[in-house]
């Protein structure tokens, strides 16, 4: 056998467990190494205290004195948990993290050492950005852009590093991240769903969008990842047979998980307590290998970064426990691939969940409002929904015989389709008192504060209405949250102050009550937006032909999918709410559209290379060897040998078969290649390698999976799947 890869099963087999404390009661050291409002009481005097407090909360500015005194503060902290460096953290448009650390460390003028940290350094830093994608903000001569503290996120300290949430912005005013924009819209979404609130309760006077994400992953041991190049370069085995058994027994999924994979969540989980990342729920996944953590759900700009957090950690605590986290959506082919699942809602500053129903009819049509708002935006947002997600590895998902589909809709259930056939039959202009009565008693007021077929039954849908809280199933597991979670607080933003004009407008000129205005607009939006709603099979070909009737977008490849990135639509969206400006926009679609072709050269190298160099040879070794005994046979046998050697001629011809297909292919492939690389649009580029080089993955692939089921087992230079889909 291959050296590499019967080293790596071995090194498998033989894994120590790594022990894991957990001698501490969760409660008791979750976010300890946050500075939260518990350190800020201790460490902090009342006035930064309540300004941070202040700044959170209603979004008011610290001043730069305010900032001296909550560094100074923050320091102590951090120097009483051993950290001796700080960092401004923040998410460029990599869709990563990044950090640059500093030492507190400094020597003063008279040659004493100090620990030294200002309002200064809290507040700005300027990394030398110029090598993040900026899509052509900057131009790299004036690569100047600085970080600025998000005080919304809490600061932590990860190992011995103090990290403080930032924003990153060129210094021309450009958002150069992804928290920028979401910032921005989770301010427009406050106004406007506070202002339509204040309808139903006038003490509302803030409301967040909440997040709960779901992070699907697999984890391979450390050895066997190493073993395959593709996985190291690309994240994902471009070639490999499927194994005997994969999960057709369906054995995996919610199974009892392997004690090593054990063993590496609750290092893991552990970590996340420290750092205050609420993690709850950890299970098996549907296909072998493959896993899922959940948190309980925060406000949505913390939950972001916590999950770009945890997905550092998770690499770092993997590493630690001999494994490669494989966050991929679609790591191995013919298995389920992973997402990452957006939990959305909306909650006020009075505790009320805003798309949750409750028990009485005043809470309901409130609840209403909320459901049918956000069920119009998707409709009227579909495209840019699906845009938002769109990526080189999510295709492997979407459209592409795994759930969900490149088609959004929306997924209701079967209750609260009836309350909205209901109201599509409210009388147009005012309500008659009976009409009104029937409508709060028995539609409104019988909403069950628990809806019961709210369900994961559904799993096709790419977006789903659950109990209390719309989930976002299409979202890839290695996304950050920012984009997809920018695009629905904006769509419901422009929605919801769209309602409330109509509404508005009812009640002023047409002299009606305000519910009854409520039950107008309503009545028309559950009409306009009903093509959006689909509660069927979202696989197959039906619902393909459907949505097209429908008039629904249905974009399976991430170049024709990002175009509604920087549609006129999209822009003025933006623009309307301030959340992005056009130069904005384009740079993120030019980011994404360069980040894809890239994705696609560096894969068709990879595969080129191990199909040329690895394979063949391998191939051709195997056939020598038939070639060999078919010589043999004939100086034994003579004339007999024929009859002897027929099979083995077969194979041997077999071989010379699928050699010269993979070869032909990568040849044809590297001439796609050159061809697209001339092209200078980076939209056309992305085209050009989405139809005209990555067709060549298929055909390569199916002849080295081919020769993995004829050449001799011993001989093969890869890792197999049976070999790399085991934990012990
Ligand atoms: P399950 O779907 O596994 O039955 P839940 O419905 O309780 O479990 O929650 C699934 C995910 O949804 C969790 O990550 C949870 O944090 C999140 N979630 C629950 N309620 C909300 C909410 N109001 N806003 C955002 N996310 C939520
Ligand atoms: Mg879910």
């Amino acid at each position: 056998m291959s050296t590499l890869r019967f080293q790596a099963i071995k090194e498998t087999l033989n894994r120590p467990r790594v022990p894991v404390d957990e001698s501490q009661r969760r409660s008791a050291i979750f976010g300890q190494n946050v500075f939260n409002e518990a350190s800020m009481r201790q460490y902090l005097t009342k006035e930064p205290y309540e300004s941070v407090l202040n700044a959170t909360q209603h979004g008011i500015k610290i001043d730069r004195r305010i900032a001296d005194q909550i560094s100074l503060g923050m320091k102590e902290w951090a120097l009483s948990k051993g950290a001796t460096h700080y960092t401004h953290w923040f998410q460029p448009l990599t869709g990563s993290t990044a950090e640059k650390h500093d030492a507190f460390f400094e020597t003063t003028d008279d040659g004493q050492a100090i620990e030294k940290f200002g309002g200064g350094q809290l507040v700005q830093q300027e990394p030398d950005a110029s090598s993040f994608p900026n899509g052509g903000i900057r131009n790299t001569f004036e690569a100047r852009g600085y970080t600025a503290w998000d005080p919304t996120s809490p600061a932590f300290i990860y190992g011995t590093t103090l990290c403080i949430p930032t924003v990153f912005v060129a210094y021309t005013g450009e958002a150069l991240d992804n928290k920028t924009p979401l910032l921005r819209s989770l301010q427009v979404l406050d106004t406007a769903a506070t202002s339509v609130a204040k309808y139903f309760d006038k003490n509302v006077t803030k409301t967040i969008a909440t997040l709960g994400w779901e992070q699907e992953y697999f984890l391979i041991d450390k050895a066997l990842a190493s073993s395959r190049p593709d996985i190291l370069l690309t994240g994902r085995t471009l070639l490999g047979h499927a194994s005997a058994k994969g999960q057709q027994l369906d054995d995996h999924y919610f199974g009892s998980i392997p004690s090593r994979a054990l063993d590496y969540m609750r290092d893991l989980e552990t970590e996340c307590m420290y750092l205050g990342i609420p993690v709850k729920t950890r299970h098996n996944e549907v296909a072998p290998n493959q896993f899922e953590l959940a948190p309980i759900f925060e406000e949505a700009n913390l939950a972001v970064d916590h999950n770009s957090l945890l997905m550092d950690i998770m690499a770092k605590v993997a590493d630690r426990h001999q494994f490669k986290v494989l966050f991929h959506e679609k790591p191995f082919k013919g298995i389920n691939g992973s997402g990452k699942h957006n939990n959305w809602s909306l909650s006020t500053n009075t505790g009320i969940n805003l798309l949750s129903p409750g028990k009485t009819p005043k809470r309901n049509l409130q609840f209403l409002t909320f459901f049918i708002n956000t069920i119009k935006a998707v409709n009227e947002y579909e495209e840019l929904l699906r845009s938002s997600i769109a990526s080189a590895n999510n295709d492997h998902r979407l459209g592409a015989n795994e759930a969900p589909p490149a088609i959004i809709s929306v997924f209701i259930g079967s209750q609260l389709t009836k309350v909205l056939d209901e109201l599509e039959k409210v009388t147009n202009g005012k309500l008659s008192p009976e009409e009104k009565t029937e409508l709060k008693l028995n539609v409104v007021g019988k909403i069950p504060e628990i809806l019961l077929d709210n369900t994961d039954r559904n799993r096709t849908s790419p977006f789903a209405f659950t109990g209390n809280k719309f989930e976002f199933r299409a979202v890839g597991s290695t996304a950050n949250c920012a984009t997809p979670m920018t695009v629905l607080n904006s769509i419901v933003a422009k929605q919801l102050i769209e309602f409330k004009k109509s509404v508005d407008a009812l009640v002023k000129n047409k002299g009606m009550k305000k519910d009854d205005a409520i039950f107008n607009v309503l009545r028309e939006y559950v009409k306009e937006s009903k093509r959006i709603r689909f509660e069927g099979d979202g696989y197959g070909d039906a619902w393909e032909k459907e949505a097209k009737k429908r008039g629904l977008s249905n974009n399976k490849s991430t170049p024709a999918a990002l175009k509604a990135k920087v549609s006129k639509k999209t822009i003025a969206l933006y623009e309307d709410l301030n959340i992005m400006n056009k130069v904005e926009i384009e740079a993120r679609y030019i980011i994404k559209v360069e980040e894809y072709a890239l994705r696609i050269q560096i894969e068709g190298r990879v595969l080129g290379d191990i199909a040329r160099n690895h394979i063949i040879p391998t191939a051709i070794k195997y056939q020598n060897i038939l070639i060999k005994n078919v010589q043999g046979l004939k100086d034994i046998y003579g004339k007999e040998f024929k009859k002897l050697s027929k099979e083995q001629m077969k194979l041997i011809e077999k071989i010379s078969e699928h050699i010269e297909k993979i070869n032909l292919g990568i040849t044809d492939m590297i001439d796609e290649r050159k061809e697209a690389n001339k092209i200078s649009s980076s939209e056309k580029l992305a085209i050009a390698y989405c139809d005209k080089v990555k067709p060549y993955f298929d055909i390569i692939r199916y002849h080295c999976d081919k020769l993995e089921l004829l050449v001799d087992d011993e001989l093969w230079p890869l890792t197999k799947y049976r070999e790399m889909l085991i934990i012990k």
